[in-house]
């Protein structure tokens, strides 16, 4: 095993995935003092990417979301406090605070506070109606409203909330309307060329994709009942769901004074400017030693694999977390998975290898010649491949990367 494993109490500040994970893996690390999950939420750990996809089509049954079933944080002897929001953190002396008063002291903390939803600042923004998606609860409500069909729906912002939400909205027999300030949907995320083509899916299944205009307000008398675009259209509305960013829970590490700058900086183990406090998971900005820079990654995998990776940092062990961002989503009937940052001013070319048009491909984003990002659509089983390229930092090909006859595993 090898490095320090120090004993006392860990406490882990956030029960999502990344706590959830960062618990389980030093528990697997074989650290045998006291562990100490504290969740606002009183959900215990549970994984959001249904909340919008399985759960919210009614395909997947909500306790199918948990990370753990409720035993195994007995079995572990991980505490596991939930419905309880840590309102301090105090670096020098070592101590969290409870709401309510109560003081835990600890020898390493983890903060794994995620993200919270930005908020839509506009006139007759808190009229009934208007939902959120980023807890169980939220998503509850929204399969409520949305699950009868036959409602107006107005979706603001087509990020990924916005763009997997108008599909489930479709999928229940919805007329769906998305809003959004960009030229095409997920503009910051895959730029123009890839963006037009989520654009062309949604309108392709009955969405009215109004682009290049954001939502200037609501009107309704208690209840919405229509959504009023910069442009100055009116859109009748009975659900309106907000997608439109979040903003990283950084007011505890701010609180305490760690560097905080987008996120809580961490250096690529993962540490804060405080030595025994770590950050992973949606809220840490983190120096990603394979890009070069920091980043701060939105995304599930970065859950799944940064939490293990700031337990064994906290452990003791030499951790370099150098991962290739990764995340997936389904919209319709596509699936796709997604490797690198491809936003725009990131790449200067777009490859695809194979046909577009078939709904079947794989897209490659190149920068100086050099794969940055890689999007597999309804193609599966190149992850590992697609990765490897964006890895090794090596010119290829274009011609080549582009025929589906060349192995991708020969052009790295
Ligand atoms: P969070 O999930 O935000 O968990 C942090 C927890 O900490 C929260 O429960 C919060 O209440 C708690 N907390 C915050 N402050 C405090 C405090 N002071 N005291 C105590 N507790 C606190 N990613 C993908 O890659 N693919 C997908 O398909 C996908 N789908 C998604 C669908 C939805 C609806 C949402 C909302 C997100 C989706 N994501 C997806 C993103 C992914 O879920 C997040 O990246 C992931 O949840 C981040 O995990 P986290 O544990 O770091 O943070
Ligand atoms: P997001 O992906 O960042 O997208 C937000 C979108 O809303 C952007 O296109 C943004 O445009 C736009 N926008 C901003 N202000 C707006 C306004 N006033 N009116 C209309 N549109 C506006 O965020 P999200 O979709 O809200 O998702 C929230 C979080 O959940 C993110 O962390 C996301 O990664 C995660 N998530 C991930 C998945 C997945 O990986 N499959 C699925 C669901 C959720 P600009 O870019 O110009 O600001």
């Amino acid at each position: 095993m090898g490095g320090i494993m120090p004993d006392g109490t860990f406490v882990i500040v956030g029960a999502g995935l990344t706590g959830a994970k960062a618990a389980e893996t030093l528990r697997e690390e074989g650290f045998a003092g006291r562990i100490v999950l504290i969740g606002e939420e009183i959900e215990r750990p549970y994984e959001r990417p249904p909340l919008s996809k399985g759960f919210l089509l009614g395909a997947e049954p909500r306790d199918k979301a948990h990370v753990h079933d409720a035993e195994w944080y007995g079995e572990h002897d991980v505490e596991l406090r939930l419905g309880v929001a840590v309102d301090a953190l105090d670096a020098a002396a070592h101590v969290v605070r409870l709401a309510g008063g109560e003081r835990i002291g600890y020898d390493r903390a983890l903060l794994a506070t995620g993200a919270a939803p930005r908020r839509l600042d506009v006139p007759g923004a808190r009229l009934q109606g208007i939902h959120y998606l980023r807890t169980m609860a939220d998503a509850a409500a929204l399969k409520q409203a949305l699950v009868h069909g036959g409602r107006r729906v107005v979706v603001a912002g087509a990020g990924w909330i916005g763009l997997e939400t108008a599909a489930a909205a479709r999928a229940h027999g919805n007329e769906v309307t998305v809003i959004e300030p960009e030229p095409v949907p997920l503009h910051r995320s895959v730029g123009p060329e890839i963006g037009g083509m989520f654009a062309d899916l949604h309108r392709d299944n009955g969405v009215d994709l109004r682009l290049e205009q954001g939502v200037a307000g609501f009107w309704g008398a208690g209840q919405v009942s229509a959504a009023v675009t910069s442009g100055g259209a009116e859109v009748p509305a009975d659900v309106v769901i907000v997608g439109i960013g979040v903003r990283p829970n950084t007011g505890l590490a701010e609180g305490a004074g760690l560097e905080v700058s987008d996120g809580i900086l961490v250096d690529r183990s993962l540490r804060t400017s405080d030595a025994d406090v770590f950050a992973a998971g949606d809220v840490a900005n983190a120096y990603n030693p394979l890009l070069g820079r920091r980043i701060r990654v939105e995304h599930w995998a970065n859950a799944l694999n940064g939490g293990p990776a700031a337990a064994r940092a906290m452990l003791g062990r030499e951790v370099v977390y150098d991962r290739v961002p990764y995340f997936f989503s389904d919209q319709f009937d596509l699936g796709m998975e997604m490797s690198g940052v491809a936003s725009p001013g990131e790449y200067d070319e777009v490859v695809y290898r194979g046909d577009r048009g078939s709904g079947e491909f794989v897209a490659f984003w190149l920068s100086g010649g050099r794969v940055v990002a890689g999007m597999n659509v309804n193609v599966w089983d190149v992850t590992g491949d697609v990765q490897e390229l964006i890895r090794s930092g090596r010119p290829v090909d274009a011609a080549r990367l582009a025929d589906p006859g060349v192995p991708l595993a020969d052009l790295r």
